[in-house]
């Protein structure tokens, strides 16, 4: 048995009624057909004005109207002896309705229809047997009662064997007393639903003037278009929350007996449109649709996004508010989750713009694409990278269409490590019982997963862990990393990595190892790699001895042995503050930086003159600090002098060209007196500055704040999305 329903606009003139017999004809020829329809499109409004008009007048010239639209169809229907028979019944349905009162009225527009369509079946030699609706479905207070309906359509279907056609008005039924009742406004599709389930229908089809269930109102959003299969659930969410196309009750019958609802257009039988079925569990993430409710006291509407499986919910809702708000649509109060729909509100002057927006930010854009990070690190930056991608999902979403999930996390002393995503909440909850890190098994772990286009992105501080960078590349993981010492390596191993990157087509980046999140590498790569070939590199790159060396006033200030000392209290040099102060942190950089300009330079290249003599480092820490303040008049006398030349000392590292040198470079790094031409005159606390000198352009110089882990996990950020 299949169940077909037709809606108002599919039978309201005689020639779209000749389309529904088409239709319930080639079904017939299949399968015997129980055919459901609606009023003809305007007449159940018609009627209620008419129950509710006092003035007889009136009422009597509404009721001729209605009578010469159906009489009009009969005209076009019918002829002779048959058309006679029809008008007969017409006059009699009619002086019921004159008679009927009030509420009474509404279930005429189903009788008119309905008759007319099932005499015109049986004029075709279908043999279509008319069920009054009203005897079978039954209603308690406006309720309806199910098994009792379900019993009723059954036996009064039960003895015509040999019937193929089965005409039921839609909407109407009665109530347990016999009084007249129906299932609610665009009820036809739960009428057709509960008749299904009745017979335990093969199929319902729900037809309408519109290709299936669309992805939004075609009416607001032209862009709109059908989606092929949905679950129950999401066609309820939909109906629930605004999409006419489909009447809410009617999932319930649907659902619990397993029928399948095929939503299709009468105008374009051809096309298979909707069918709500269902969820399958291997569902891959869907936008099923965008709807909206008015809220007409407040002039607020509501928008709700439904969708299936979407892998990554907790940011749908900031992806939401960030592409309203950036198509100026101002959002009331926060968005929020129900399951798998999303709503937002806002003004209802602007909800065709809010649902244009929200409907090309997730059905337009190709779908979010989610980049899985196992994070190693987390410390300053880890956490700064975890929180900052928590924070700014929505946005990256909306601007970059992809997503950053954290599937495994790694500190030094534990690991841990979920493919199906870690919510940023229990992240270090997790992390505290998650397995040992010791040696690198967070990576050996990560190497036993198919984890290709996953990317590594190692914020720590480790020595070693670049010898586990290239058996990562090689299973297809990408890498970013902040760890400098990754990269100041000898230069065979440096070159390797790259290679290997190269040859497994993953990427390898590292652009906040120097300078933080100051686009530095990229200026430099971007030229030397476009044969702009680079004179000179000068940079001052170390914020900690920035820092002291700009505070330090000689004379007329702290000493430089209590700045150091408090720099060494608050940690922002090295555990040791001779690793700062004898360049080996600069070093790490401007080998990364000349690497980055194709010279291949090792830190053997590099003429280091440290700020203190050789007695300075050779000794344990608290001599160290004792030596220096025996020093500090060296410092001052120099500090002073300079300051009557106007000029200032800061740390410089600079690679320049140098034809006399095997590598075609000199790369020194040494105090320099600058005076206020030189562009590092005017670096203060943490700040770096890079000149970049090259062949054909103007010097190129890059200065901003090179400190802070929040900026690096931006850095960091921009890095894996580029
Ligand atoms: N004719 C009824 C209405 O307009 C029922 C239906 O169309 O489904 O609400
Ligand atoms: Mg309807």
């Amino acid at each position: 048995m299949r169940v077909l329903k037709f809606g108002g606009s599919s039978v309201a003139d005689a020639t779209r009624i000749s389309r529904v017999l088409d239709i319930v004809e080639a079904e017939a020829a299949k399968d015997r057909v129980i055919l459901v329809c609606s009023a003809i499109s305007g007449c159940t409004d018609s009627l209620i004005r008419i129950g509710g008009q006092r003035d007889a007048a009136l009422r009597s010239s509404m009721i001729a109207a209605l009578r010469a639209r159906h009489s009009q169809i009969v005209r076009r229907l019918f002829t002779g002896e048959q058309r006679r028979q029809v008008e007969t019944e017409l006059d009699s349905i009619f002086e019921d309705l004159s008679a009927a009162k009030g509420e009474q009225c509404v279930p005429f527009g189903e009788i008119l229809s309905t008759r007319i369509i099932a005499r015109k079946l049986n004029c075709e030699q279908l043999s279509a047997f008319w069920l009054d609706s009203r005897r079978l479905v039954k209603t308690d207070g406006g309720k309806l009662v199910e098994e009792l309906s379900y019993k009723n359509i059954r036996a009064a279907i039960k003895p015509h064997s040999q019937t193929r056609v089965f005409v039921a008005p839609g909407f109407i039924a009665s109530e347990l007393d016999g009084t007249v009742s129906t299932l609610g406004r665009g009820g036809s599709d739960y009428s057709a639903a509960l008749y299904a389930a009745a017979v335990g229908a093969d199929s319902l089809q729900i037809w309408t003037d519109v290709p299936g269930i669309m992805t939004a109102n075609p009416r607001q959003v032209s862009s709109a278009v059908t989606v092929p299969t949905m679950s129950y659930a999401s066609a309820l969410s939909l109906a629930e929350n605004g999409a006419k196309v489909l009447y809410a009750p009617t999932l319930g019958p649907a659902m619990s007996s397993g029928i399948a609802i095929e939503v299709r257009n009468s105008f374009d039988p051809s096309n298979a449109g909707t069918i709500v079925c269902k969820s399958d569990p291997a569902q891959v993430e869907t936008w099923v649709g965008v709807t909206s409710t008015d809220d007409p006291g407040s002039g607020l509407s509501t928008l709700c996004l439904v969708s299936e499986a979407v892998r990554v919910p907790e940011i749908v809702c900031e992806r939401m508010l960030a592409c309203l708000q950036e198509n100026g649509v101002r959002v009331e109060g926060k968005p929020w989750r129900e399951g798998d729909a999303y709503f937002a509100r806002c003004s209802t002057a602007f909800i065709k713009e809010a649902l244009c927006a929200v409907h090309r930010e997730f059905f337009e854009n190709a779908s979010l694409g989610v980049i899985d990070v196992f994070l190693a690190g987390y410390g300053g930056v880890g956490r700064s990278f975890v929180s900052t991608v928590t924070a700014a999902a929505g946005r990256i979403a909306s601007r970059t269409g992809k997503s950053i999930r954290i599937v495994g996390v790694s500190n030094s002393r534990s690991y841990m490590i979920d493919p199906g995503g870690i919510s940023p909440e229990q992240l270090e909850q997790r992390l505290r019982y998650g397995k040992s890190a010791q040696n690198y098994a967070f990576i050996d772990e990560i190497e036993t997963l198919s984890a290709r286009k996953a990317v590594f992105v190692d914020c720590t501080d480790s020595h070693d862990i670049h010898l586990r960078y290239e058996g990562l590349m090689r299973r297809g993981i990408n890498i970013v990393t902040s760890n400098r010492r990754s990269l100041a390596v000898p230069y065979a191993q440096y070159a390797s990595m790259k290679a290997t990157a190269r040859e497994n087509g993953v990427f390898f980046r590292y652009d906040t190892t120097v300078g933080n999140a100051l686009p530095i590498l990229e200026s430099i790569a971007g030229r030397a790699n476009c044969s702009d070939s680079i004179v000179a590199i000068e940079a001052v790159i170390s914020c900690t001895l920035n820092q002291i060396i700009s505070r330090y006033d000689g004379s007329r200030g702290p000493s430089f042995a209590s700045l150091l000392r408090e720099a060494h209290e608050s940690a922002l040099t090295e555990p040791d503050p001779r690793t700062d102060l004898g360049g080996k942190d600069v070093l790490r950089k401007l080998l990364i930086l000349s690497r980055e300009a194709g010279v291949p330079l090792e830190a053997s290249d590099v003429e280091i003159s440290p700020m203190l003599p050789p007695e300075f480092f050779d000794c344990g820490i608290d001599e160290f600090f004792a030596k220096l303040e025996a020093w500090e008049q060296n410092f001052i006398d120099l500090e002073d002098e300079l300051d009557g030349k106007g000029m200032r000392q800061r740390f410089v590292a600079t690679l320049r060209r140098d034809k006399t040198r095997p590598l075609g470079y000199r790369a020194e790094i040494k105090m320099q007196h600058v005076d206020p031409s030189d562009p590092f005159y005017w670096v203060t606390g943490t700040e770096n500055v890079t000149v970049i000198r090259s062949e054909q352009s103007a010097p190129l110089i890059i200065r901003g704040a090179g400190e802070g882990t929040r900026l690096a996990a931006s850095g960091i950020i921009r890095d894996l999305l580029q």
